[in-house]
């Protein structure tokens, strides 16, 4: 006996999750036969889903063998010898069920002009097609459990309003007495096609599904989209055979539930097949008496046709509706025979007629682009904008795909050679089955008590019906004693029973009135929860509005930081590009150092090397020159002794036989001062200026040391020297002290002294005291003769006595040293001139 008035919206917009169950678009092949027994026939049904396509023989030619055998695949494929119940069956009757089952479906044929579109949904007498049949499906089904006319009223907004039954009768009074003529089956024109002749009553289906405790409602609406333009078929405007006007166009509006309605379409309400049926054929009527007096080609155009059906539960009683708009449930079938779907080259269309087939193949053109798109969205997961909008036909159809509903297309082919090539726009359909479409889902729209429309009929009724009835109370007689005793017995009988119906009527009042405490006690715990989720909400908003603001201040704070971060990077880069090109500059200058130390070095040893070289071959050249003088100077002086020797005759000087004169050579160098040392005054001759001309006097050999004298002397202590413990010393006064001799203390000294050491034969160290006088030679430079050796020895008193024979040795060391102190100084003067010019 209860029930919730909560609101459950009929069709409420689709949410877009991903656990919507989804079905694709359920694509059928109706082949047609062929107009004639010998034509050839290019396609083949190779299987129950498949077909064939063989290209017709002129094509073959023509195309030199080279044609495809294509194939395309269907949801089912029916034949040539399909019946328009069979077909009726699988396609159209889980559609029907689904309407009964507040779903929507969409049916359209799609195919060429003579392939059987209007043949499969209007089908002809005594094979009715898909139309007729799905009508008389519903009524078979909603027959027994319709609502009186007028209880639902369609608003204005695609809705369908509920009104009370005294509002319904009092309308359908005021429409009764509008009509002259009562429109009664009887009295009713024949209709130029009779459903009676369409389906025979053993092909009468019947949905086993119907709820008996709801009212039902069937509305039809039927319209023709010519050239993008809608035209509302059913409109009562009386056409003006005369002067026809231009039928007014209708538009598409979107209701509250996101489904598209021509705004302003007529929808009649019809309570039976027949009813249906003879609107469905007034608007065929119209549809064609405006194509002949406008001039239009009928299969240009798209024909609607939906049935909509609404649906009440009935109150707790089972008697009304219940008068809640809320409770009203709506569900439609359109029934779609679309336009020829051939090229427009092939209508041989004219002028406006081209521009309207331009158009028909343009709305069939943006159909195929909208399911290519959709297929695209739900299969590559893109969200590309499906254009709808650009025809009328795909944008009257747009929630079935964007939102729910059961979609099938049948697509009609006639075989015969000539659709060959049309046939093969039936890629599109191929493809529409890959596009999938929400399923429409079960909703409970009411929670009474099921049985209810029987409920008056059970046994409170039967109670009432069971009371007595009243025996004839006519008092005729007076003495009649039987009426009156009979009367109040029964009457008592009544009384009894009206008691016991009283008081199953307080029990039953009782129990509603506790059940009635304990659902207000549950409404009250349920609205104390309310206001405590309500708290919690309240308390959550606060938090949340909390965070959102924490949360803008850190992104602020993060947004500084970046910026920051960014300008030290910035810095970062600069610098380090800086120390870059620092660094390589450093390796440059590095690299250039390198080379230039090396080509200097290079320069150094070359310059020397060339120098030594130099020396050595002008010492060489030198000597080799003095010793040829000398040469020829003993020569001389031999010559002259021999005079002297001969003039004299028997001097003081023994003669001395003639010698052979000898040229000097190197190899003989080394054994001339050892020839010599008998000789010393062959040794000053070696260092002789260049231009000498006198011979210096020479010393005798054995006498003191003039080293005291008042001279000036340069005395030379090469730094190699050792100092010795010894107690005698040389003490030369004012001597220029030099560790190598130069050029200018000799200038400035008569005598030269150097200390020269050695180790002696017996192991000890021996020093040398060389003297020798400076002469200046006529180039300028400075020559020493050496004169005297003075030697200084320690000995140990332990060892042998010292040999006296050693001494000539140590002459020859002396005289090799003289050599190499000449030739010490010449170097010693170039090396200073080269690093002055360098
Ligand atoms: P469309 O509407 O596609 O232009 P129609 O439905 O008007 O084509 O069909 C053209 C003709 O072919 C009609 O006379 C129709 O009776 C016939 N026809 C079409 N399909 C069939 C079929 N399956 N069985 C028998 N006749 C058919
Ligand atoms: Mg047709």
């Amino acid at each position: 006996l209860c029930y919730r008035k909560g609101k459950t919206p009929r069709r409420p917009a689709l949410k877009k999750t991903n656990n919507v169950e989804k079905d694709p678009v359920g694509v059928y092949c109706r082949i047609r036969p062929l107009g004639a027994e010998d034509e050839e026939c290019c396609v083949e049904m190779i299987s129950s889903s498949t077909i064939q396509l063989h290209a017709p023989d002129g094509l073959k030619a023509n195309r030199n063998g080279e044609y495809k055998e294509t194939q395309y695949s269907f949801t089912k494929v029916f034949g040539i010898n399909t019946g328009q119940m069979e077909l009726f069956e699988d396609v159209a009757r889980p559609l029907v069920e689904d309407l009964i089952q507040c779903k929507n479906g969409l049916l359209f044929t799609y195919g060429v002009t003579g392939s059987g579109k209007t043949y499969t949904m209007t089908g002809s007498p005594g094979e009715g097609g898909l139309l007729p049949r799905s009508l008389d499906m519903l009524f078979n089904s909603i027959g027994p459990f319709q609502a009186k006319r007028f209880v639902f009223k369609p608003d204005d907004k695609n809705g369908i309003d509920i009104q009370s039954q005294v509002d319904a009768l009092l309308e359908r009074q005021k429409r009764d007495s509008q009509q002259s003529v009562p429109k009664t089956p009887s009295s009713r024109q024949k209709a130029d096609l009779e459903f009676a002749d369409m389906i025979t009553p053993e092909e009468s289906r019947k949905s086993k599904n119907i709820d008996e405790d709801c009212s039902y409602s069937v509305f039809v609406s039927y319209v023709e989209i010519y050239n993008n333009y809608i035209y509302d078929l059913l409109e009562d405007a009386q056409f003006d055979s005369v002067r026809p006007k231009p039928p007014q166009s209708r538009i598409l509006r979107e209701d509250q539930n996101h489904n598209m309605y021509v705004a302003g379409c007529t929808e009649v309400e019809v309570k039976s097949t027949e009813e249906a049926f003879e609107v469905f054929w007034k608007g065929q009527k119209k549809r064609r008496i405006a194509n002949t007096q406008l001039n239009r080609e009928s299969s240009r155009s798209h024909s609607v046709f939906t049935v909509k059906l609404a649906q009440a539960p009935l109150d707790a009683d089972g008697d009304y509706i219940l008068q809640d708009k809320n409770q009203v449930n709506v569900s439609q079938l359109c029934l779609v025979d679309l336009a020829g779907s051939e090229r427009t080259s092939r209508t041989r269309a004219e002028g406006s007629r081209l521009r309207e087939a331009g158009n028909i193949n343009q709305s069939l053109m943006t159909l195929r682009t909208c399911m290519e798109i959709l297929r695209e969205n739900q299969m590559c997961g893109t969200n590309k904008m499906v254009p709808y909008r650009d025809s009328k036909v795909t944008h009257l159809f747009k929630n079935y795909f964007d939102g729910e509903g059961k979609v099938k297309m049948i697509v009609c082919v006639n075989p015969k050679a000539d659709d060959y090539e049309e046939t093969l726009v039936m890629r599109f359909a191929e493809m529409t089955q890959e596009v999938e479409v929400a399923r429409p889902v079960d909703r409970p729209i009411y929670h009474l008590a099921a049985g209810r429309r029987h409920r008056n009929q059970g046994p409170a009724g039967g109670l009432i019906e069971s009371l007595p009835a009243l025996p004839p109370c006519e008092l005729v007689d007076p003495t009649d004693d039987q009426t009156l005793p009979r009367l109040i017995e029964v009457l008592e009988q009544r009384h009894r029973i009206r008691q016991m119906m009283t008081e199953q009527v307080k029990f039953m009042l009782q129990q509603f009135d506790s059940q009635m405490s304990s659902k207000d006690t549950f409404v009250h715990d349920q609205q104390s929860k309310l206001n405590e989720k309500e708290k919690v909400i309240l308390n959550q908003k606060t938090e949340i509005e909390r965070l959102e603001k924490k949360s803008k201040t850190l992104e602020y704070k993060i947004d500084i930081l970046q910026k920051t971060t960014e300008m030290y990077e910035q810095d970062k880069r600069s610098l380090q590009q800086e120390l870059e090109g620092q660094e390589q500059m450093l390796q440059k200058e590095l690299s250039e150092r390198r080379r230039m130390e090396q080509r200097m070095q290079g320069v150094v040893t070359d310059t020397k090397l060339k120098w030594e070289k130099e020396c050595e071959r002008r010492v060489n050249a030198k000597q080799l020159e003095m010793q040829n003088k000398l040469w020829v100077k003993d020569e001389k002086l031999k010559q002259l002794k021999a005079i002297v020797t001969e003039n004299s005759s028997g001097g003081s000087f023994p003669p001395e036989p003639p010698k052979k004169p000898e040229r000097p050579s190197r190899e003989r160098d080394h054994t001339m001062p050892q020839k010599r040392s008998a000789s010393p005054t062959a040794l000053p001759v070696m260092f002789q200026p260049k231009h000498t001309t006198t011979v210096p006097p020479v010393r005798p050999t054995h006498r003191r040391s003039r080293s005291a004298g008042g001279e000036k002397w340069v005395d030379h202590k090469p730094a190699s020297n050792l100092e010795l413990d010894t107690v005698m010393q040389p003490i030369i006064p004012n001597a220029i002290k030099v560790s190598t001799p130069n050029e200018k203390a000799l200038s400035k000294c008569h005598k030269y002294v150097l200390r020269h050491q050695e180790l002696a034969s017996d192991g000890e160290i021996e020093t040398k005291l060389i003297k020798g006088d400076v002469f200046k030679t006529r180039g300028g430079g400075q020559a020493v003769q050496f004169t005297d050796i003075e030697t200084l020895k320690q000995e140990c008193p332990t060892a042998p006595r010292y040999n006296i024979s050693l001494k000539y040795p140590g002459l020859i060391m002396l005289l090799r040293c003289s050599v190499s102190l000449q030739m010490y100084f010449g170097v010693l003067f170039m090396i200073n001139k080269i690093e002055d010019s360098i």
